[in-house]
Order: C-alpha cells, then structure tokens, then sequence
C-alpha cells in the first residue's frame, strides 16, 4: 500500500473522495472564491509558497526527470509565476462583467457577459513537466473562483510529493484538495460529479476521461498528445533551423508534448540539415550527452524499452546509444524513415527524431493531412508564401513559423489542441475563461415594452419580415 505525504494510503484517500467533494461544494456555496479579492490572495499566497519551496522543487524534478535547476525554472517554475503574476494583475479587470451590443430586437435592454466559476474543478496532470503541468491549470482554475481537486502524476512521485506538501500546507482542504496516486486513484476520482475536468494526458486516456465526464455533462478542457511534425522547406536559415529544431526536440530528452516529433525535409537540403543538426546536438550538449547536467533522463523502464525498440533495426544517422541502469537515451536521427515504419505510428516522446524526405510542399501537406490532427506544426522556411501555404492547408493545435515550441510560451496565444490532440484551450486569459462559465445575461428596462411579439400578432408576416431586415 503506497502511503500519501499526509500519511493516509490511496485507497483511504479514495474513500474519502466523496466526502471531500461534498466539502468543496459546501466551501463554494458559501460565495468566498467568487470574492476577487479572495481569489488574488490565494494567488499570492501560491505564489509565496512555490518561491519558498523553490529548491524543493528543484531537487524533486532533479530525481524523476534529471532536469537541471536552469531548466526546471524556465520550463516550469516561471511559467507557473508568469501566469500567476498575470492573474494578479488583471482578474479584476477580467471578472468584470463585460458589456456586449444589445440589438434593437431586445429595446429597452443591456446586454453582459458574467464570468461565473463552475464550482469544482478536477485537474488531471501528466508526468512530463510534472510542476507546470500540475500548477498552472490549478492557478487558472483559482483565477476563476472554483474549488479544485489535484491528481499530480504518480510516475514523477517526488514532484507529486512536494506540491502535495504546498497545497496541503497552505490551502484547506475544503478549498484545494489533492489526490496522489494512480489509475485506480484517477479512476475514482471520474466517477465523481465534477463541474469541469481539467486534463492533460495521452489521447488513450483523453478518451476514457471524456466518456467518465460525459455520464456527468461534465465539460471538459482535454490537453493530449500527437506527432507533431517538423516541416523544413529548401530555403532556409540552416544554422537557426537545425538550433530550433534540436533545441525543441531534446528538451527534456524529447518527453515534451508539443516536441517535433518528424521531421518533413525538402531532399535538396536534407544533407546539410542532418551534417548541421548533429554539430548542434554537440554544441549543446557534448559529445557525451550521458555527461551533461542539462540532459533528461528517461522518465522509467517502460518507456525506456518503447523507445529502445524504435531504435532497434531503424537506419541510425546519428546518436542511438543507450544504458538501461541510468535510463539514459542518447539524441538519436534516424534517416530514410518511411510513414509506415513503427516509429511513425505513435507520438515517439523521446529524444529520438525520424527524418523523412519530400520533393514538393504539397507532399509533405498531404502526409500531415492523411494522419490525425497534430498538437502543434513547425514549418521552416525563409519564403512566406510556403509558410503561408502549409498553415492555410493543414489543422494543428497551434503552429510556428521557424521555431518550435516557443507559441506556448506567448500567454496571449491560446494553447491547446484540435481533433485527436485536444479539446479547448489555456495560458493567460484563456485560462480564466477556460475556468469560467461565460453566462449572458439580458437586463431588460420595466419602464418600456414593445407589444411586437405578443399574440395576437399585430402586424402581418410580410410586415414583419420587412421589419426584421432591421431589428437586429
Ligand atoms: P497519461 O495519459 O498516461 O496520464 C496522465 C494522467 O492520467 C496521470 O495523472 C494518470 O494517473 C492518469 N491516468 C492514466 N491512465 C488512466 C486511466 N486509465 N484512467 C484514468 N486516469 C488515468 O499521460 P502521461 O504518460 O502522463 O503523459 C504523456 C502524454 O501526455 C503524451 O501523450 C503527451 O503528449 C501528453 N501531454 C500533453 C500535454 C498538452 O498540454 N497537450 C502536455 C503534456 C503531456
């Protein structure tokens, strides 16, 4: 039985979940998170707490991810802050009811937009940045005023520790709750009634997640996977191109969900792309990446052995070196790829990168549109029309132009994905109103009313459809 921080084990904790949840309904009825001001205390007491904590943190994404201090504060640490610095600063303004036009068909009348919490939230995070994955969707959903249960990931048990330990710490229970522990944990958590799932997964588990919502209407914000293709058009900068594009991939040994997962080549410069990212995989990291502070491990075993098998027979151009007992894979090209391969099946999340050839734009459009709607799609090339062209052509969650990953990181852009990568979006104000059940509200005037609509009606179709064409 694996004992909670707290103390009590998972399966106490989920005999407790419906207690809880009944404590949080009755936490949310007393009206305190829809108080702004309760909010951005909470907010900066968050924000404390992970500052205090920050070395804890450190050393837990150290352990399951062997991510340096540097990048475990640029990855997720100030992308937690950012977000709650920005909450701060605007929630007054972004709660406000907003006034929208009110049409001549509603005279006399006011016509607002009421930014409502749902009430309470379950946010379901991945392994992958454990902390920023875990806290910026609990950060939007306080912005918003509801209560939220946590499910950290328990496949990085060390950060599902420490932030299990700045909530409880912190936050009552009645208001911020956290539930560690696996699928059994998670599953029992879905058979609860929530008032918004917060997800953010593989899109196997999107699925099952999405079913247990629907038996409830629950809605649902799901942040899933895919392969995310990389395409290189024939004109380029090579030097930034093959910097970006190996700097996206092996961040956190390519265990990132919007990662380049392929690479879509133009022939004519394949070869110098390949000579170039390969210098640049050793200027980053050396030649021995296993030696470098700033090279992830593998999150465990099994995805150790999936990995290996895409290895395993594939046409290695560069890299492929491995070692069980460190969990370590090497960056690893792999060239004369072909879309049926194995490693083209699934999203590889891994530090290893397929390099697939096109001679026309329109064949690599095409291979992007013959598979399931990406999460995110790079295309490099200095010509405008090409880029313009693949991003009028193809769907992907989001997209850059020569760069990759970076869009999520702008909290103006709405981050999430389209068809099998995902449903909705965050970062920013769009985490609020994610968070946020946009109500319409109609405030009509007592002192005027026009009889118009009433029966008997007064005036004829015809009069009326004439009418219509400027009541609006
Ligand atoms: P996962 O789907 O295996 O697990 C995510 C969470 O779901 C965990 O908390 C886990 O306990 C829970 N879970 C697992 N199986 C479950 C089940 N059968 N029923 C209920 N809950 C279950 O995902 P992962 O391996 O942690 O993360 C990797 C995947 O997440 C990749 O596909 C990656 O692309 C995706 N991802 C997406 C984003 C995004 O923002 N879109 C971010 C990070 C990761």
């Amino acid at each position: 039985m694996v004992s909670t921080l707290s103390g009590v084990s998972a399966s106490e904790k989920i005999d407790q979940i419906p207690d809880i949840l009944d404590r949080h309904k009755q936490f949310f009825a007393t009206g305190i998170t829809k108080d702004v001001n309760f909010r951005i205390d909470q907010l900066k007491r968050l924000k404390e707490v992970i500052m205090e904590h920050e070395t804890d943190i450190y050393d837990a994404l150290k352990k399951d991810l062997n991510k340096s201090p540097f990048t475990s504060f640029m990855t997720e640490i100030a992308m937690v802050l950012g977000e709650i610095d920005l909450f701060i600063s605007k929630l007054k303004k972004w709660s406000k009811p907003k006034k929208v036009r009110t049409g001549m068909v509603n005279f006399k009348a006011n016509s607002k937009v009421y930014y409502d919490p749902y009430g309470t939230v379950l946010v379901i995070a991945p392994w992958n940045y454990p902390f920023q994955l875990t806290m910026s969707p609990l950060a939007g959903a306080i912005a918003a005023g509801n209560c939220v249960v946590v499910k950290p990931s328990e496949i990085a048990p060390a950060t599902s520790a420490v932030m299990t330990k700045i909530i409880q710490e912190n936050f009552v229970e009645d208001y911020i709750s956290v539930f560690e522990g696996g699928v059994p944990v998670s599953q029992a958590l879905l058979e609860q009634r929530f008032d918004y799932i917060f997800y953010t997964g593989s899109t196997h588990v999107g699925r099952i997640v999405y079913q247990a919502a629907a038996k409830h209407l629950t809605p649902v914000t799901l942040e899933l996977g895919g392969k995310s293709p990389c395409i290189v058009d024939e004109d380029i900068q090579l030097n930034f191109t093959a910097k970006r594009i190996i700097w996206g991939k092996l961040l956190n040994a390519g265990q990132t969900c919007v990662a380049p997962d392929y690479i879509l080549v133009n022939r004519k410069v394949k070869d110098a792309l390949l000579k170039r990212m390969t210098e640049v995989i050793e200027e980053f990291y050396g030649t021995d990446p296993s030696l470098s502070d700033e090279y992830c491990k593998i999150i465990n075993e099994r995805h150790f052995m999936r990995l290996s098998a895409y290895i395993d027979g594939a046409d290695i151009a560069y890299g492929g070196d491995r070692d069980m007992d460190r969990l370590y894979i090497g960056p690893t090209i792999l060239d004369n790829v072909k879309g049926d391969d194995p490693v083209m099946q699934d999203e590889i999340f891994g530090p290893i990168l397929p390099i697939l050839t096109y001679d026309h734009i329109e064949e690599a459009i095409s291979f992007v549109n013959e598979r399931e709607k990406p999460l995110a799609l790079y295309v490099f090339s200095k010509d405008k029309q090409i880029a313009k062209k693949v991003l009028k052509e193809t769907s992907s969650g989001g997209a850059c132009v020569n760069d990759t990953i970076m869009h999520l990181a702008s909290e103006d852009l709405p981050f999430g994905g389209v068809g099998a990568s995902g449903i909705g979006a965050y970062h920013g104000k769009h985490s609020f109103t994610t968070f946020s059940h946009q109500k319409a509200v109609l405030n009509k005037s007592t002192r005027i009313d026009v009889p118009l609509r009433y029966v008997p009606y007064k005036v004829s179709l015809a009069a009326f459809k004439q009418m219509a064409k400027f009541i609006r």
